[in-house]
């Protein structure tokens, strides 16, 4: 297939901008997500060279080096209902590397659901981005909330996620995506994004927008499945159902940007910085009266406890254990931290490695070539060279020629 070349003009047909879609272009590709894209504008060649801050970090200032496991469903998250003895369970989980970003809209379905069946103190299992989210939901619709859960923020793996919005990062795979699963995740994607645009310029900044460079050493370079490659697709469903929320990308060839004869391809993304947002959350979620237990399940008999009729499941990766479901695949993801830089406010994609500019600290990852990297691998054991490798690839391109 050939690829549109960096740095032209030309406008892409239908087909050529979802085969390239199904390229999963890399340009923000910071989960191993897609960002789609409306075709690229070129810069006006009269235009300044672009100015960036330059990056201070190295392998020195790594602070903390974190993995955390994707609840990845071939089939998608898991938003039915279960009777089980008593309770009433519906269920919130298996976002893949998606939970931040389609949480609000995945959790009104859910609160949806459970306010259906009439009851008004309604339990939430779990506080991660699904949790959270629900917990908020359930409050905002008039329900009395206790959130139960053996972890709080931020000790959860939610508070482990690079923090940008790619709703269709390994959400299910392609070949399930049919058009009733596409319709529900358009509708997840778009309310979601909807409730992140209220959560912009507030103290602390939890979420924001960021520019984000995709750079390649060759125009041609895209990130995507090798064409031999049998095992199945991740769908890649941004530019096919909600290409209006993309804002457009810029391309900038060598001479016109510090990074010497690389090429680059800018893209507009909303970044959650984490730990300020996760914290908002909670902290809404109590100053409306919500209230927070500890408590640990091994089986859903052990809800029999709860005074709660209905409950809204949102352990994550917790539920493969919790209810069995090996339909949960782990995908590892290791972060690496360096000390923060306020200044700087743009990420970068470069050979496999991401690198998003958080507040809270300069996150740096190995995404890999493909978003089958780190598939089936529930290992959390930090691993150093990785780390160092990640930022490596990245201060690398502040070198000069
Ligand atoms: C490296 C990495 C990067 C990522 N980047 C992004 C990104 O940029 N954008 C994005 O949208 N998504 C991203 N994700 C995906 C996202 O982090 C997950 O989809 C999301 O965290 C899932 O949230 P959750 O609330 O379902 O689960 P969790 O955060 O795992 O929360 C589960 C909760 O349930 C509780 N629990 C679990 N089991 C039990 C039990 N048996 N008893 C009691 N309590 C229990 C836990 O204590 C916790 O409170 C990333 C993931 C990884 C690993």
């Amino acid at each position: 297939m050939n690829q549109p070349k960096l740095g032209t003009q030309e406008p892409l047909g239908r087909r050529r901008l979802l085969a390239g879609a199904g390229a999963a272009l890399l340009v923000a590709a910071v989960d191993g997500c897609s960002v789609g894209v409306l075709g690229a504008k070129r810069r006006a060649a009269s235009a300044a060279p672009l100015q960036l801050a330059p990056l201070r970090a190295g392998i020195d200032r790594i602070t903390q080096i974190t993995v955390c496991t994707r609840p990845f469903r071939a089939q998608g998250p898991r938003l039915d209902v279960e009777q089980i003895g008593q309770k009433i369970i519906v269920h919130n989980y298996g976002h893949g590397g998606s939970g931040w970003s389609l949480s609000w809209g995945s959790s009104g379905i859910a609160v949806h659901k459970a306010m259906a069946t009439g009851e008004r103190e309604i339990a939430v299992i779990g506080c991660g981005a699904l949790g959270l989210t629900s917990g908020l939901l359930l409050l905002r619709a008039g329900a009395r909330v206790t959130l139960y859960a053996k972890d709080l923020p931020p000790n959860v793996r939610s508070s482990l996620a690079t923090g940008l919005w790619t709703p269709d990062s390994r959400i299910c795979f392609e070949d399930q995506a049919t058009p009733a699963f596409k319709q529900l995740w358009a509708s997840m994607a778009r309310q979601s994004f909807q409730t992140y645009q209220t959560l912009l310029g507030l103290p602390g900044n939890p979420v924001e927008f960021i520019d984000n460079y995709f750079v390649s050493d060759d125009p041609n370079t895209l990130r995507r499945q090798s064409p031999t490659d049998t095992r199945p697709k991740f769908a890649d469903l941004q530019r096919e159902l909600i290409a209006d929320l993309i804002p457009r990308r810029e391309d900038f060839g060598p001479g016109s940007h510090p990074f010497n004869e690389h090429y680059l391809r800018r893209s507009t993304l909303m970044m959650f910085n984490i730990p300020a947002y996760a914290r908002l959350l909670m902290e809404d979620f109590l100053a409306n009266g919500g209230k927070i237990e500890i408590a640990e399940f091994h089986t859903p008999a052990d809800f029999v406890k709860l005074r709660e009729k209905v409950l809204i499941n949102a352990t994550g990766y917790g539920a493969r254990a919790l209810f069995g479901d090996e339909s949960i695949v782990p995908v590892r993801g290791q972060l690496a931290r360096t000390i923060p830089q306020p200044e700087m406010n743009y990420g970068l994609f470069y050979k496999g490695v991401s690198f998003v500019p958080r507040r809270d600290g300069l996150v740096f990852q190995v995404v890999g070539d493909d978003d089958y990297y780190g598939f089936n691998d529930d290992t959390a054991v930090p691993d150093r060279v990785e780390a160092e490798l990640a930022v490596n690839t990245i201060t690398g391109l502040y070198k000069p020629a």
